[in-house]
């Protein structure tokens, strides 16, 4: 986890705390009673289409809303979650709320597709596939509406046991993408057998697209391979403009990053919708009806 890809609304990693057993112990127990406790809050972040800039989509981004320590984002927690046995915990929660809020949000005909991200352990976990079903069904909402990031680390762990979890995913309709993609040692020939319908260009790339032509001819030579094998491209970390107009002249389908939002609450997710709306027509806010 990186701690320069967290938000600017959360507070530092206290070291004391983590230094002493005693800290991480009752962190852990902490994050035990966070999960059930509702303490876990998922953000979103827009992701747009290149071409005219409506709303594609939104990532899902877990937050802990630590009573003492205020908003801890997920580098300061995920880590002791996966240590103890606790993501799969974690994955479900922010599944639960994720497919809840796109219901609610479906509802006021507000047709969003909703990513969210899943560990190596949770692909390994074969109840998943039913559990996500479940849900979907519980909430009315269309398996093929929900996107599910896996990282091409995690795909490449087990790659037998996790493309069983990710195929039984793939029958339900539900959507694969490749997270961090140029961040890991595979390539997209590794990679072409995958039941996945997108790829996400990492932040690293993006970040020196424009003062780097090595990065240039990367993302260039991947959008071109990707479209290939018909997947859609996303590029995450796009923080200026110029950065964006470069990637639409690459043929990047959509792009997400602090340029459009940060990742937000529902309820400011939705008021930027309706701010777009205000100032762009036929922005994604325009799909938003009040009530
Ligand atoms: P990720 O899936 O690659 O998510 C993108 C991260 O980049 C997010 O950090 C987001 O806030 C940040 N980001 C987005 N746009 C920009 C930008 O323009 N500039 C910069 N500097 N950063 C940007 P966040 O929310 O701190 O999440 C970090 C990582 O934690 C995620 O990386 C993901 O790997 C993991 N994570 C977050 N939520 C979950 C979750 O619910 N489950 C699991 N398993 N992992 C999660
Ligand atoms: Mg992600
Ligand atoms: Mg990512
Ligand atoms: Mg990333």
């Amino acid at each position: 986890y990186d701690a320069k890809r967290t938000g600017a609304s959360v507070v530092t990693f206290d070291p004391d705390r983590h230094g002493d057993t005693q800290g991480l112990l009752s962190t852990v127990t902490e994050l035990r009673h966070a999960i059930t406790a509702g303490q876990l809050r998922v953000h979103f972040q827009p992701q747009l289409h290149t071409g005219d800039g409506t709303l594609a989509g939104v990532e899902a981004l877990v937050r802990w809303q630590h009573p003492v320590r205020g908003l801890l984002a997920p580098a300061q927690f995920l880590p002791l979650a996966e240590t103890h046995g606790l993501m799969d915990a974690v994955t479900r929660e922010v599944l639960r709320q994720s497919v809840a809020q796109q219901a609610l949000w479906r509802r006021r005909g507000l047709l969003v597709r909703v990513s969210v991200n899943l560990s190596a352990g949770t692909l390994l976990d074969v109840s998943l596939p039913a559990m996500v079903a479940a849900l979907l069904a519980h909430h009315e909402v269309p398996a093929t509406s929900l996107v599910l990031e896996v990282t091409e680390t995690a795909l490449l762990r087990e790659p037998d046991r996790s493309l069983a979890v990710v195929e039984a995913l793939r029958a339900l309709g539900v959507q694969g993408s490749i997270d961090d993609f140029g961040t890991g040692y595979s390539s997209l020939t590794q990679l072409r057998q995958l039941p996945v319908s997108e790829l996400k260009l990492d932040r690293s790339f993006t970040a020196d697209l424009l003062a780097d032509p090595r990065a240039a001819a990367i993302i260039a030579h991947t959008i071109g391979l990707a479209h290939a094998l018909r997947l859609r491209v996303v590029a995450e970390g796009v923080e200026d403009e110029a950065t964006l107009a470069a990637l639409t002249a690459l043929g990047c389908d959509e792009t997400q990053g602090f340029l459009h939002a940060r990742p937000l609450p529902a309820p400011e997710f939705e008021a930027w919708c309706a701010a777009r709306r205000g100032t762009a027509p036929g922005a994604p806010g325009a799909l938003v009806r009040s009530g």
